[in-house]
């Protein structure tokens, strides 16, 4: 199965690129409404792009030096029936947007990760704040203007999937238990905790917290504090999403089927204290992480109604006990007698469950 997908940044090209790709634009317009005109007199109703092109660039010179491929691709955007009626406006400030193939004389790359290689514009700054995924391949960009003056590119990407078999190795599917002072527990009583340096951060920051409190509101030394905190507050974000970055790829490269509960995390938050938020914050962001590698990767996540009672069932024997306290972190099976831990208990319950329902 082939999978193509967009994946959009922001780039910042300097003046002279800006003035090359102004100019893409305009020709892009101009090759799109001289070509409707042309439609409209009964002329090029079914003629191969390449040739409308050449006869163009014979007509107006100005059109040889500009990319081809953008200029090709407006005709066939104007020969598609749908766009037939809608001709470019002519605003300047407006939205403006052109299409480029990768093409092996004039290729589409990302180079450093900070530069991306735009076909007659060079390499352009870009802010590459997610990576495209591993195998794929680049097809395309639009390269896009907005009304606010910020250009953006979006890179067309495909990749082909092998075919997930319907019954995975069970090696490759695993149950995870959402745990406030782990960030999870999975079905093999693997604990995800966050690394130690985060937990430093932690201290540091509620540190510095109090020491601001403590400070003359509206002073000198508190505006100091309050830059201090804010760059702590940056580190702290960064360190969590790299964090969660690597810990997301690993779990999508090793398993695939992902077996978990459908959390509301908003309404967990409510019950711990203050200090406990940002582990269920990283949850979430954990889980949106988790949800669309899986996805780039054709693989699962199953989820667990989040009234099924994963704690408090017996993975044993299927006993379920009617109360559980959040602070028993271990508890004996009435039934069964087995010793359960809270966490491994619900992630391996949350695995069944889920494959019972697949
Ligand atoms: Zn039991």
């Amino acid at each position: 199965m082939e999978i193509i997908r967009q994946y959009k940044y922001l780039i910042k090209p300097n003046l002279t690129q800006k003035q090359i790709i102004n100019d893409i634009f305009g020709s892009v317009r101009f090759v799109h409404n001289r070509f409707l005109d042309d439609v409209k007199a009964g002329k090029f109703m079914k003629g191969k792009a390449v040739l409308i092109l050449e006869e163009y660039r014979e007509e107006y010179p100005f059109l040889k030096t500009v990319d081809g491929s953008a200029l090709m691709n407006a005709i066939f955007q104007a020969q598609d029936s749908h766009n037939r009626l809608s001709r470019y406006k002519s605003k300047r400030d407006s939205y403006a947007s052109y299409t480029t193939g990768n093409l092996p004389r004039s290729p589409i790359k990302i180079l450093n990760r900070d530069r991306v290689l735009i076909p007659k514009v060079g390499k352009v700054e870009i802010v590459y704040h997610r990576p495209l995924p591993k195998e794929s391949v680049i097809r395309k960009a639009t390269i896009m203007r907005y009304p606010d003056g910020k250009y953006y590119v979006s890179i067309c990407v495909s990749w082909d999937l092998p075919d997930t078999p319907i019954f995975p190795d069970q090696n490759r599917i695993i149950g995870i238990d959402y745990s406030s002072t782990h960030l999870f527990v999975d079905d093999k009583g693997n604990k995800a905790d966050m690394p130690h340096y985060y937990k430093e951060m932690q201290e540091r920051l509620t540190k510095e917290r109090k020491k601001m409190q403590r400070m003359v509101k509206g002073g000198k030394n508190y505006y100091k504090q309050r830059m201090k905190l804010a760059s702590l507050y940056h580190r702290e974000k960064n360190q969590r999403q790299d964090y969660l970055h690597k810990l997301t790829s690993q779990l999508a490269d090793q398993y695939d089927v992902i077996c978990m509960e459908d959390l509301d995390m908003q309404s967990i938050s409510q019950f711990h204290s203050l200090g406990k938020r940002t582990y269920d914050n990283a949850f979430g962001i954990f889980q949106r992480m988790l949800e669309y590698k899986m996805k780039e990767r054709g693989k699962k996540i199953l989820y667990v109604d989040r009234y099924y009672p994963s704690s408090k069932t017996c993975h044993v024997c299927g006993y379920v006990v009617k109360d559980l306290q959040l602070s028993e972190r271990e508890w004996e099976c009435p039934m069964c007698h087995s010793i359960l831990d809270r966490d491994v208990n619900a992630a391996i319950n949350i695995k069944k469950q889920c494959l019972k329902n697949l």
